[in-house]
């Protein structure tokens, strides 16, 4: 049996970003309302142009707000675990285990997870031979974990990345972020759904900016085809002629063309700019939470059961998928060939401090997309887009966030035992060996704050 001798690393290695993340962003939940009561205040008084400006102005203000909403949503929907289970329950046809299954695999598979899980519910699906394992939670404090018929395969053909396998669910619930992330979760939904949500809105935004001028044009047009008319009706011109004084449409619109490229586009692609660079902004931290969690859970596994876990992760699981789903998949599941990176990688210090420098690193793009659409907003409004303003102003709020990361990231050897006994009752072990990666890593981030505080 899978009892062990040396202490299990850490599951928590990396600290728990998702709940230091969470409550930052509902903190600037106020900035983004104050900058949405703006844009709709704007909106609704539109400087120039008519019902037209102002109703794109109200469109592009309720997109605006679009990527606090989803993420808040988000949030709001993972208060109700109970109603979760029910619908992955019913979704992914889980039950409670059979009693007299013919083969040992799952038996084993239930005392394994017994064994470094005492107590967690255990459900099965296993007719379901593509998946294999999911957890998520019952209520706030329980977790259960969902097996597939696909596990019991692995298990039977190689039963130490079976083993692999539940060890990174296990770290999972370990974690504590169960509530947050994982199968059936309303937030990952929301961080999937925001980069086809906001593609869909810059493509519109195109297609009303290009459609708007056209059919302005086309109007003009008209009125000019018109006057010409009546003109020529006046000087009792004959009807061919009249024709041959007229310009087509198409030579209009191309005389149009070269204004429209000149005055329009520009205002379209700042537009696009502005949209995914606050979207992005909104989105990466989140990711490289999610990811930070993945990145943990193949460490825990690969401590416990070394190699194991890069053999199951060779043959790419994902392989069938369309381009549309993987790209969904990217959200809670890194690249696999990051991950077999890190797993090679996880062992030595090397590999910690890259897992530990992931959030902060994100947490640093996150601050450059907001000066890209602090410039991209200046433009618009046509002020003066100073990059060095927008980068002091960004990096001087950012700068307590990054000097709080790195106290964290500095105490983490210290707190994570406690962290994982107070989510599962259970310690893993960080090797004092490690200790000054976390000090490094804290070193680093907090060189960020401190260029932060310089700057301010
Ligand atoms: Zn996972």
């Amino acid at each position: 049996m899978a009892s062990e001798a040396h202490p299990l690393t850490s599951s928590a290695a990396v600290p728990p970003w998702l709940w230091f993340w969470i409550p930052l962003f509902l903190f600037a939940l106020p900035g983004y309302v104050e900058l949405a009561t703006q844009d709709f205040a704007a909106a609704l008084d539109p400087p120039f142009g008519g019902s037209i400006a102002r109703l794109l102005l109200i469109l592009l203000a309720v997109l605006g707000v679009l990527p606090p909403v989803i993420l808040l949503a988000g949030i709001a929907g993972t208060f109700a675990p109970g109603w979760r289970a029910r619908s992955i329950e019913r979704r992914y046809r889980l039950v409670d285990p059979p009693q007299n299954y013919p083969s040992a695999a799952l038996s084993e598979v239930i005392e394994f997870l017994h064994h470094w899980s005492p107590g967690t519910p255990v459900k099965v699906c296993l007719t379901d031979v593509r998946k294999l394992a999911v957890v998520y939670p019952t209520s706030f404090r329980k977790m259960t974990v969902g097996v597939f018929g696909g596990l019991l395969l692995l298990w039977r053909r190689d039963r130490a990345a079976g083993e692999a396998v539940l060890l990174h669910e296990l770290a999972h619930l370990r974690q504590g972020e169960v509530l947050f992330v994982h199968a059936g979760s309303p937030l990952v939904w929301g961080v999937q759904k925001l980069p086809w949500i906001v593609t869909a809105v810059v493509i519109l935004q195109f297609v009303v900016g290009v459609m708007l001028p056209v059919s302005i044009f086309w109007m003009e047009w008209q009125e000019m085809a018109a006057s010409l008319h009546a003109q020529a009706e006046a000087a009792s011109l004959p009807p061919e002629m009249i024709d041959a004084l007229q310009v087509p449409f198409s030579s209009f619109l191309s005389e149009k063309a070269a204004f429209f490229a000149h005055a329009q586009l520009p205002a379209l692609a700042l537009g696009a700019v502005t949209m995914v660079s606050w979207a992005a902004a909104a989105w990466v931290a989140f990711v490289a939470a999610i990811w930070c969690l993945e990145f943990n859970a193949d460490r825990f596994a690969v401590c416990a059961r070394p190699s194991a876990l890069s053999i199951w992760l060779a043959d790419d699981p994902s392989g069938q998928r369309p381009w549309w789903r993987k790209l969904d998949d990217l959200v809670t599941h890194p690249p696999l060939s990051l991950r077999r990176l890190l797993l090679r990688h996880a062992e030595d210090r090397v590999g910690l401090l890259a897992l530990l420098l992931v959030f902060p690193a994100a947490y640093l793009v996150r601050l450059v997309l907001l000066i890209v659409w602090g410039v991209a907003v200046s433009f618009s409004v046509e002020l003066d887009p100073s990059v060095g303003s927008w980068t002091r102003t960004y990096f001087t709020s950012g700068a307590n966030v990054f000097a709080f990361t790195a106290l964290v990231l500095l105490l983490w050897p210290f707190l994570a035992g406690h962290w994982e006994s107070f989510v599962a009752g259970v310690r893993g072990y960080t090797s004092p060996r490690f200790f000054p990666v976390y000090w490094a890593s804290a070193a680093a981030t907090l060189a960020i704050a401190a260029l932060g505080w310089i700057i301010a």
